[in-house]
């Protein structure tokens, strides 16, 4: 399998690297200016720059299990100090949220996942909890609530993303535009949070009607 990688890799050199060797120098000589942090899941078939055709140097991605953004003062600082790093010092004007339909981590915290499953997996996806709980109207219906649970994970993300400092201050002086996105991976189509209208559109509908972004981010009851 590792050699498979590393052919892989001798293929990016042979075909990409050989194509845009003064591009990559380019970026390697200038500091990096990406136009957005994108905050996704881990899952292997989320792939922020192929599903977007982004080029290195475009996206500063964070990337965990059910695209979790731990609160400001949570011990868990790893998603704090991308945030810090890429809004306070890049000022990258965008930060998107992107979950995806069919996310197993959230689908963990529906089936009540416990300590036997790993004490830090378990304790990680205690952040996704909010989500899962808020969208319990749906629990009759698994699929249905897996959907709504999703979705609602990306808004709680979006809205603890506000609890950084640094997010704060950047929004009120208008330099950064909060999205939502949810990956939906039968379609391949990106669904876009509408702030205006309380839901999720596809891509193609939002394009049409100008991209708004999800700033503020709706606020919990
Ligand atoms: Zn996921």
């Amino acid at each position: 399998m590792v050699d498979a990688l590393l052919e892989g890799h001798a293929q990016f050199l042979r075909r990409y690297v050989h194509d845009e060797r003064s591009f990559l120098e380019r970026l390697a000589e200038e500091k990096q200016s990406p136009d957005a942090i994108f905050i996704g899941c881990s899952d292997s078939r989320v792939i922020p720059e192929l599903l977007t055709t982004c080029m290195p140097g475009q996206l500063f991605v964070v990337r965990n299990i059910a695209n979790l953004i731990p609160p400001h003062e949570h011990p868990h600082v790893s998603v704090g100090a991308a945030l810090e790093y890429a809004v306070g010092h890049l000022h990258v004007p965008h930060a998107i949220v992107c979950g995806h339909y069919g996310c197993g981590g959230v689908r963990a915290v529906m089936d009540s996942i416990d300590a036997s499953a790993g004490a830090s997996l378990a304790r990680w996806l205690e952040e996704a909890r909010d989500a899962v709980d808020a969208t319990r109207e749906h629990a009759a219906t698994p699929d249905v609530w897996w959907r709504r649970a999703v979705e609602e994970n990306v808004l709680v993300q979006l809205e603890r993303m506000t609890t950084y400092p640094v997010v704060a201050k950047a929004l009120e002086r208008g330099e950064l535009q909060l999205h939502g996105w949810i990956y939906d991976l039968f379609s391949a189509e990106i669904q876009v949070y509408d702030a205006d209208r309380g839901t999720f559109l596809t891509a193609s509908e939002e394009l049409s009607g100008g991209l708004p972004d999800a700033t503020p981010p709706r606020v919990t009851p």
